[in-house]
């Protein structure tokens, strides 16, 4: 579903991904670690091409984004990112911020896209707070729009980029139960945490990411216990 070949990018000077070499299968649950500034989000961005690899391959979903002629609106209506600021509309309801990409950007009809934003908003648990507006509600709340949101976009693959650091504690694991509850209905997922009980929960695999590289990658229970790589040893024992 998800192919990084050699990918590399420059900041500058700053080489931020050193030939990356990523590959996610369809329905996989990938769930990307590293210290800060190892160029996770980065990576993550190349995904849905909101920052271009100064060289490499991307394929997404059969697409080679570094084609000039690449479908790109297309890959990111199928590859719908979460970030850690939710991004929500002010000015709208929570039922307007779901339809509206739906509306303009997917050409969708108004009552459809409400429809199945009703739908979503009820999977995340705030079927309630339609008609609120963001600023009415929690941090942990916005977060479960932003994640039906996404969803209302019907993609087939869910990127998220530390979804849960911008929370208050207490707020964190209702984002979670539903990023889990998303992970069982077999859509692809690839997520950048330092929710290692997320991890592993959810991931059939953990790609540690240091320094612009991917240094180590296998299952949670193997990551987790008998980390091979030195800079995962030292991540791991900082936080674990
Ligand atoms: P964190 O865990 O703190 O979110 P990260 O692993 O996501 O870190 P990146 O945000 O991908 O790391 O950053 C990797 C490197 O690229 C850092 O050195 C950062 O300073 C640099 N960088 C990231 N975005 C930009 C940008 N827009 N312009 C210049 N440098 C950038
Ligand atoms: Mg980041």
């Amino acid at each position: 579903m998800i192919t990084l070949t050699e990918v590399n990018k420059f900041f500058g000077t700053n080489h931020v991904l050193k030939d990356v070499n990523i590959h996610v299968k369809t329905g996989e649950k990938v769930v990307v670690l590293g210290p800060s500034g190892s160029g996770k989000s980065t990576m993550i961005r190349c995904i849905n091409m909101l920052g271009r690899p100064d060289s490499g391959r991307v394929i997404v979903d059969g697409e080679d984004l570094m084609e000039p002629h690449a479908k790109l609106k297309k890959i990111r209506q199928e590859a719908a990112m979460v970030f850690q600021q939710f991004n929500l509309y002010p000015h709208m309801t929570v039922l307007e911020n779901l339809s509206i990409a739906p509306v303009m950007v997917q050409g969708i009809k108004r009552d459809i896209a409400e429809k199945s934003g009703m739908e979503f908003l009820d999977r995340v648990g705030l079927a309630d707070k339609a008609t609120a507006y963001p600023g009415q509600l929690s941090g942990g709340q916005q977060q479960r729009v932003a994640i039906a949101r996404a969803l209302n976009m019907h993609p087939k693959i869910m990127l998220f980029d530390e979804p849960t650091s911008a929370l208050d504690p207490e707020m964190i694991q209702e984002v979670l139960d539903v990023m889990v509850e998303l992970a069982h209905t077999g859509i692809t997922m690839v997520c950048v945490t330092h929710e290692m009980g997320f991890a592993r929960q959810v991931a059939d695999r953990v790609i540690f990411m240091a320094d612009g590289q991917v240094l180590e990658t296998g299952t949670p229970e193997h990551f987790f216990t008998h980390p091979e790589n030195d800079r995962a040893k030292q991540f791991l024992s900082k936080i674990i």
